[in-house]
């Protein structure tokens, strides 16, 4: 059976190129960059290439890169560095929707006396500015935005936020996981402090991770050890994810353009096929600004993870709106901060697409997924129950 892969939000498949890029770096160049002899230098060397690769993507300085191994790390380690930068401030802004690797630090933080303002979203998923600069305080430490949220694809005006942090001399931290390589970033022509990228979501491998961190930012280094990365982060580096994530980085520049082409016109017939074809479905986040391959829909009256088993039968790969919490299946944080009604919110299906991704992907999708919508509404007591048909379950 052939895999219609729609869920390159969850991760991405390594490109065929970027595979090859780092293979070598496995077996035949497994030297330590920091080595004092050739062999070693000669890796040391491909670092410093990847280097530049990431950071031309975003317009940065390579000086400005620290790899780590993954976003989550990232995210970490900017709060974290953030906060010992700032020993007297002890109050944090972030959002309702942002990543576990964000809000689950925050909510630890709270714990330990920190106040945090987790910053409320409308119905369409968009932040409230109001709000934002309302919330800036001299005692604020740092601000924690995501550029794009990784369930609804909604794009949040980060430089905007990061420009009023910046006028009332605040750092600014945006988790960019899901941005980058799918919309345009310059760090040159913005004020944001740090941002965190993943290699995973963007067809280079797991366990490599970056955080950028503009020059003249205070920092204080999350992994305490060796010298790598000029004592920002200590750990000998993962070489082979490195090399893989410079080359990810070169092709997305190169396939940027396809994101709001090719990528953007599936994401967008599937959606509109999809809606015409299903009774009571709906996009959940804005429509506008929104990340290129991501749409969530809610298809009211039966459960997400019924649909992803049956879609799952037809090789089709996509994510629910629901996490199976201690037993109980709860809507996901993002879309109960969106308020959108439990009915719907339970019935929500994430699908993320990539430039790998065909007409025939989406021709399977509109095919099976109706049918399969309407099998499980006919099993739900709540849909009968709409229909002025007697519940019998
Ligand atoms: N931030 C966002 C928005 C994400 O979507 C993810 C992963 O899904 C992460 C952070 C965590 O990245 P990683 O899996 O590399 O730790």
């Amino acid at each position: 059976m052939r895999t219609v892969y729609l869920d390159n939000n969850a991760t991405t498949m390594v490109a065929r190129e970027v595979l090859e890029e780092m293979l070598p770096f496995f077996h035949d160049y497994y030297g330590n960059p920091s080595s004092m002899h050739s062999f070693g230098g000669q890796v040391g060397r491909k670092l410093t290439e990847a280097r530049q690769k990431v950071a031309s993507l975003i317009g940065a300085d390579p000086e400005e890169i620290i790899f780590t191994s993954c976003g989550t790390e990232s995210d970490n380690t900017a709060i974290m560095s953030a906060l010992a930068n700032n020993p007297g401030k002890n109050h944090i802004i972030t959002s309702r929707v942002e990543h576990p690797a964000v809000k689950v630090l925050c909510e630890h933080l709270a714990q330990k006396g920190y106040r945090v303002t987790a910053l409320s979203v409308d119905t369409e998923g968009k932040l409230d500015m109001d709000e934002y600069e309302a919330s800036l305080t001299p005692d604020t430490a740092i601000v924690s935005i995501m550029w794009a949220n990784n369930e609804t694809g909604v794009i949040f005006p980060v430089e905007e936020a990061a420009r009023l942090a910046r006028e009332r001399g605040i750092c600014f931290h945006t988790d960019a996981v899901q941005a980058v390589g799918k919309i345009p970033i310059d760090m040159k022509s913005n004020t944001i402090d740090m941002l965190s990228l993943s290699g995973h979501k963007l067809h280079a491998p797991k366990g490599v991770g970056v955080l950028y961190i503009r020059k003249g930012t205070r920092f204080s280094p999350f992994l305490i050890g060796g010298h790598q990365e000029k004592g920002r982060r200590g750990g000998t580096e993962n070489v082979p994810g490195i090399i893989a994530l410079g080359k990810a980085c070169e092709l997305a520049a190169a396939n940027m353009g396809k994101e709001n082409t090719h990528v953007r016109a599936l994401r967008d017939r599937l959606e509109t096929e999809l809606l015409n074809a299903i009774p009571q479905s709906r996009v959940n986040g804005t429509r506008n600004e929104r990340l290129p391959n991501t749409t969530n829909i809610s298809f009211e009256f039966i459960e997400g993870e019924s649909i992803l088993l049956l879609m799952d039968q037809y090789g089709i790969c996509a994510s629910s709106g629901s996490a199976c919490t201690s037993g109980s299946l709860q809507p996901s944080h993002v879309l109960r901060a969106m308020g959108v009604p439990y009915t719907m919110s339970h019935g929500s299906v994430r699908f993320s697409l990539s430039v790998y991704n065909t007409d025939e992907d989406i021709d399977l999708v509109v095919k099976e997924l109706p049918p399969i919508i309407e099998k499980l509404r006919v099993l739900s007591p709540y849909w009968a129950t709409t229909q002025g048909a007697c519940a019998t379950a």
